[in-house]
């Protein structure tokens, strides 16, 4: 991995030790805007980490301290998650600058090479369980749609990095129906919060269902929401 030292002077101090992995797309024309204005003082952002699209990565804050890239956001009952995570900005133009016919920019494999190598460090030097890798719109459904729903998360988990149940694997599971309840605890066991469950809804589809991101609670969504939550039961569950 080829790391670049490249500081911001966007951080504070945590108030928190480190237990959550936020990937983000930096959503902007060029890898350069992104790190410029992430070493902009006036911008206060920041990121620890930003990976570019050859696989060249970018240090800009140390992991002791408290970078600026989650905003307001929650997940499994935490918030202040810039005080608990490490962010990755990952060089993708996204949902506002996409390619000729709106379709979304891929992420190159050097790419998501050098993401997968940062990552599984950063879990282990954390320790950070599986359920705690996100992405920043599993964090603030209402706000953020990044690393977009063209983001790798399969094979990130096929790698070790995050949870990702293949969907094939809940065909034999049949949703039952008449449990209004159900669909929240899902999310929430999950780590969604509730504030707009829509939002919620379309920030899992963004990740677990990424062909159908219509905020629609359908059937097939149902049996896929069923699933991963069993998935994130199943797993070494966050520290009090
Ligand atoms: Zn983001």
């Amino acid at each position: 991995m080829r790391l670049e030292e490249t500081p911001s002077p966007n951080h504070d101090d945590r108030r928190h030790k480190v237990d959550l992995l936020v990937l983000h797309y930096t959503g902007m024309e060029t890898g350069q805007a992104a790190l410029d204005r992430m070493r902009d003082p006036e911008a206060k952002v920041s990121a620890h980490y930003m990976i570019w699209e050859d696989g060249r990565v970018a240090r800009l804050v140390e992991e002791s301290r408290r970078a600026w890239h989650a905003g307001v956001s929650t997940w499994q009952g935490d918030d202040d998650l810039n005080s608990r995570s490490v962010g990755i900005e990952i060089v993708n133009g996204g949902h506002d600058f996409p390619l000729p016919g709106k379709q979304l920019p891929p992420y190159p494999d050097a790419q998501i090479e050098a993401v997968i190598e940062l990552s599984g460090q950063i879990l282990l030097r954390h320790s950070i369980p599986q359920v705690r890798v996100v992405g920043h719109s599993d964090i603030a459904p209402l706000r953020k749609i990044d690393p977009g729903e063209h983001f790798p998360w399969p094979r990130l988990a096929q790698a070790g990095i995050g949870l990702w149940p293949p969907e094939d694997a809940g065909a034999g599971c049949v949703w039952m129906g008449g449990d209004p309840g159900g669909l929240n605890r899902q999310l929430a066991a999950i780590g969604y919060a509730l504030a707009d469950v829509p939002a919620a809804l379309r920030a899992f589809q963004r990740r677990f269902l990424p062909d159908a991101v219509t905020g629609m609670a359908d059937a097939r969504t149902l049996r896929r929401l069923a699933h991963v939550a069993e998935a994130y039961a199943g797993t070494s569950s966050p520290q009090a």
